[in-house]
């Protein structure tokens, strides 16, 4: 049983580890997070070192409303409900994310979300924020970590690493041991552009939607905000014939932009400066075991299993362990069993979410404005309106619902096995009926 005395550290104060300070506070352990950067409240986008925005699902918002904060998160969005796809030839088409009123995205900017996070962790008198602290050192047997700046060695009784993709505390669990780990750069990178309001802070473009750029060699989305504004974020190569190396000035990137978004090319007034100014993101998946050390260091989010961003399920799957993590502490008496039980409940999952988002890297890139995907998509929630029990689509169980993701995958098979089984036995029966009509004419 945790008692007041306990002490929690957090390493990292990005989305899931500020969340993971609210829950561990009122679990009655005395928190203490150290961050790396500065404190986002008062330094704003150069504390976040992101201006992204992020699609929140059902995953996100069940472990926000557990939180308390999910009413607070949705004020400062904006609904998307459904993606625009953008087509080559300068026509869009709006597909519906879901066949029910509540099957939702919400855009939240990260900054936004972040500093209501912080906010809401420091308002409780156990979390103390430690901006400008870097992790140094992990001891996993000891239980301590080292932090810079100043230098200090602090004891904990539990350790979270929620210090994201590159995890220092991820390095210092698992140095010596028997561990697992995979890291898998994707050849392109992103970067951050901006569709402005139109005249007097109109939309240029619909905006409770998504809106989809696919493309072979360039894809861009685009997220809304609350003030009439998009934030795009480009994805393409890092470097070859078409890609950031190669768009180094203002010509290269107006014919770029003029071949591959023709219509985005109007809505975005400062598309060249953006490009040059803006750094290129590195996009990376990480497989990695063990999460965790006895009863005394644990990870979550990114620093656990980092993922592409192309099913918008990284932020949801982090706010979802801090949730799972939650709820196994409350379960288990014993920590090293909580930690076991998390590790256990989260790990299969994630590295099957680390496979959808890779399949839809080329989903959205090439797949989203032919007709072939059009079509399947209308039958798939055309089937799930007529078979609501029996027929859920990948996307509606990944972004709508909170079934695992391996179990997704597994149910979403076993339909696809029964539909085609359904659909051999009619052919069957239909090509059987046409003989005996056939022969029954004959006679
Ligand atoms: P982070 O947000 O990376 O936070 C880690 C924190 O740890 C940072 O504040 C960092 O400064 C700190 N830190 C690092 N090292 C140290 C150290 N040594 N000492 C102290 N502190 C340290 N997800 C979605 O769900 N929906 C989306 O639509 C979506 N879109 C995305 C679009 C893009 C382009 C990208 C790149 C990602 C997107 N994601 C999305 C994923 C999402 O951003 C991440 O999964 C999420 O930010 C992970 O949160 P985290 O807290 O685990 O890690």
């Amino acid at each position: 049983m945790t008692g007041p005395q306990e002490h929690a550290v957090v390493v990292g104060a990005g989305l899931a580890g500020s969340l993971t300070a609210v829950f561990l506070a009122r679990r009655g352990y005395r928190v203490s997070v150290y961050e790396r950067r500065p404190d986002p409240r008062t330094a704003g986008t150069a504390a976040t070192g992101r201006s992204i925005n992020l699609g929140l699902s059902a995953r996100g918002m069940a472990a926000l409303d557990e939180a308390g904060l999910l009413d607070a998160v949705l004020a400062r969005g904006v609904p998307m409900r459904g993606r625009v796809v953008h087509r080559p030839d300068g026509t869009t088409r709006f597909q519906p994310y879901g066949v029910r009123e509540h099957e939702i995205l919400h855009s939240v900017l990260r900054d936004d979300l972040l500093r209501l996070l912080v906010d809401t962790a420091s308002a409780h008198p156990d979390v103390s924020f430690h901006f400008g602290r870097t992790l140094t050192g992990l001891d996993r047997d000891k239980g301590t970590v080292e932090v810079a700046d100043p230098a200090e060695t602090v004891e904990a009784d539990l350790i979270v690493g929620a210090d994201g993709v590159f995890s220092a505390a991820r390095r210092h669990l698992q140095h010596g041991l028997r561990a697992d780990y995979a890291q898998e750069f994707l050849p392109w990178g992103y970067t951050e552009l901006t569709i402005p309001a139109g005249p007097g802070g109109v939309p240029r473009v619909r905006l409770e939607a998504l809106h989809v750029w696919p493309g072979e060699d360039a894809l861009m989305v685009a997220h809304p905000n609350r003030d009439g504004s998009l934030t795009c974020s480009l994805f393409m190569a890092h470097e070859g014939p078409v890609s950031f190396a190669a768009l180094r000035d203002r010509a290269a990137i107006h014919a770029f932009a003029d071949a591959a978004f023709p219509d985005a090319r109007e809505l975005m007034p400062d598309l060249a400066d953006e490009l040059l100014a803006h750094p290129v993101g590195r996009l990376v998946t990480v497989r990695t075991a063990p999460w965790r050390h006895e009863d005394r260091v644990v990870l979550v989010g990114d620093a656990a299993h980092a993922v592409y961003p192309f099913f918008g399920q990284g932020m949801n799957a982090a706010f979802e362990d801090c949730l799972v993590l939650d709820a196994c502490l409350g379960r288990h008496p014993d920590r090293g069993t909580a930690l076991a039980a998390y590790e256990a409940a989260r790990r299969p999952h994630t590295d099957v979410l680390a496979d959808l988002s890779a399949a839809n890297f080329t989903e959205l890139r090439a797949r989203v404005h032919r007709p072939g995907y059009v079509l399947a998509a209308a039958a798939d929630r055309a089937l799930s309106r007529l078979l609501p029990h029996r027929w859920v689509p990948l996307y509606t169980l990944v972004a709508h619902t909170t079934t695992p993701y391996a179990d997704a995958l597994a149910r979403v098979r076993r339909q696809r096995r029964a539909l085609a089984a359904a659909v051999t036995v009619g052919t069957a029966v239909a090509v059987l009926a046409a003989r005996l009509s056939l022969r029954g004419r004959a006679c």
